[in-house]
């Protein structure tokens, strides 16, 4: 039984094929399936989502501010926060949040990443909702804030950056996602040397398209299968072991109840 821990579900890119990809999912084995969103009209977009699939999926979202958007938008962050507070039963996490260097091209656009990123801080300490976080070039800073504020629950989606600051994470006990691109990167793959499997996670940040074996396909949830297996070999485990500890941490970080 597979999770997928970061993807956007929404996204247009699934239209028409959204139902398809949930039924190829189920039949890969993976029952877990975590869908965050990047602004307001995301956000609306998964509780859409939830109440049209929940019945048949095990299908959870979050709610959350992209950095991008705390960019491009910041006045969205004021209804991101409303749609938290009025939603907060429906969401396992508040994601997707962070931070990004990429996009720190001026002091003014950072300080609206960071403004933006302690709000979702505030609200996943006040409400017990892990953050599902974006970090590219950033963890470091990412790190800074969660320290800074003392956060226990965090969860760092595909994480690139060194590996000193990947160390640090790990002592902190924060979670740890692989994608496919473990597939093929041999730099991401030496992250495994680091991260303890008790505090790996996977998933496909669909619609996200990769290189390698998945070349020319979207990014869906039953590929998660492929990191698993790719896992295995790195951590020198058996894959059936693997699948059973990183569906355990999905339900210890998210508060998963059943089964
Ligand atoms: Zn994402």
């Amino acid at each position: 039984m597979y999770v997928d821990a970061h993807i956007h579900l929404y996204a247009e890119e699934y239209d028409g094929i959204r139902e398809e990809v949930l039924k190829r999912a189920v039949e890969n084995d993976v029952d877990l399936i975590l869908s965050v969103a990047e602004d307001s009209e995301t956000s609306l977009k998964n509780l859409e989502l939830l109440r049209m699939y929940r019945e048949k999926y095990k299908i959870y979202i979050g709610i959350g501010i992209h950095p991008y958007t705390a960019i491009n938008n910041p006045d969205d962050l004021e209804r991101v926060v409303d749609l938290i507070a009025q939603h907060h039963d429906s969401i396992i996490c508040i994601g997707e949040v962070g931070l990004d260097r990429k996009y720190n091209n001026s002091m003014k656009m950072w300080d609206k990443q960071v403004e933006a990123f302690e709000t979702m801080i505030q609200l996943s300490k006040d409400l017990l909702k892990p953050l599902n976080i974006h970090s590219r070039r950033a963890a470091k800073d990412v790190l800074a804030l969660l320290r800074k504020h003392d956060v226990r629950e965090a969860y760092f989606h595909w994480y690139t950056d060194d590996e000193e600051t990947l160390r640090e994470i790990v002592e902190e006990e924060y979670f740890v996602g692989f994608t496919p691109a473990l597939l093929t990167s041999k730099r991401i793959q030496r992250f495994t040397e680091i991260v303890p499997l008790t505090q790996v996670l996977t998933e496909s940040d669909g619609p996200v398209r990769y290189y390698g074996p998945l070349e020319n396909r979207m990014g869906e949830p039953m590929h998660t299968k492929l990191i698993v297996e790719k896992l295995a070999q790195l951590y020198e485990e058996d894959p059936i072991e693997v699948t059973i500890m990183i569906r355990e941490n999905f339900k210890r970080l998210f508060r998963i109840q059943y089964g």
